[in-house]
């Protein structure tokens, strides 16, 4: 099945962890408009973000949390964790049907991100 690699520099969401890794088990990349017809990375969201806010908000990230891959992976033996993806922006060049994402790595991207609309999939081409 195709997944890539996720590298994210969204360090105000509860899933981030140092070296822009993701710590989600999933994350969801949707078209911010509903209409779904992103024509730049800025018009794609990873709507798993999840604002950290309070120690409360880490408690509530848990339920989509890479645990264990992310112990062993990450502070174990150093390799890269990553979540599985889904995506739904079809008119991207890298979508596949079934929701696939065929690149092989992906950016998120959102600086001082708040919501979900502040974060970007970079690695978005129109097809
Ligand atoms: S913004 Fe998305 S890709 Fe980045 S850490 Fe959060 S859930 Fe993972
Ligand atoms: S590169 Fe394209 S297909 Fe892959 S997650 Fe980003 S928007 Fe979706």
């Amino acid at each position: 099945m195709a997944n890539p690699i996720v590298k994210c520099a969204v360090d105000q969401c509860t899933h981030y962890m140092p070296g822009d890794q993701c710590m989600a088990a999933k994350v969801s990349i949707y078209n911010e408009e509903t209409s779904g017809n992103s024509k730049k990375s800025q018009d794609t969201e990873c709507k798993s973000f999840h604002h950290r806010k309070t120690m409360g908000d880490m408690i509530g990230a848990f339920h989509n949390a890479n645990i264990g891959g992310t112990l062993s992976a990450a502070f174990l033996d150093g390799t890269q964790v990553t979540p599985v993806v889904e995506c739904f922006v079809n008119n991207c060049k890298y979508w596949e049907s079934d929701n696939l994402c065929n690149a092989r790595h992906i950016d998120v991207s959102g600086v001082n991100a708040a919501k979900t609309t502040d974060t970007d999939c970079s690695t978005f081409e129109e097809k």
